[in-house]
């Protein structure tokens, strides 16, 4: 199955559809969360269109790669959650519960966010 360009990360990269955004590059557009988990909590989207996380690793070149990581970094710095420690998650397919299928890293922190996997 291809990218769908119609999913709601696409429009939000288009500009079509509003956000709150938290930092924005050559590679990467960050954005609050519409329903926060945490006290912070920051989606981080590559500018390609990529499925998820395994799409982006096999097929995104290393600059596109290096660019976001250095953005999760940058972002989670700017945020002052590096000292204390933060979260990050890559929710990928049906058995991984992702529901928007642009790939899409959670940055989650601020309070200490609980087990790595809900019961
Ligand atoms: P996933 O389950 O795909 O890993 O996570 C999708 C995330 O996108 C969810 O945490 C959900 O709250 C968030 N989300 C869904 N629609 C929107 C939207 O229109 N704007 C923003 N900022 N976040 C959204």
């Amino acid at each position: 199955m291809g990218y769908d360009d119609q999913n709601i990360f696409a429009k939000i990269l288009r500009g079509e559809i509003p956000c709150d955004k938290v930092y924005e590059d050559d590679y990467v557009l960050a954005f609050n969360d519409i329903a926060p988990q945490a006290p912070v909590h920051v989606l981080v989207i590559p500018k390609g269109n990529y499925i998820s996380i395994d799409d982006f690793g096999r097929e995104a070149s290393a600059e596109e790669i290096k660019g976001f990581y250095e953005a999760v970094s940058k972002i989670a710095n700017d945020k002052g959650l590096a000292s204390d420690g933060f979260r990050t998650i890559a929710n990928t397919g049906a058995h991984g519960g992702q529901e928007v299928p642009h790939f899409h890293i959670h940055i989650l922190g601020g309070a200490v966010i609980g087990p790595m996997v809900a019961s």
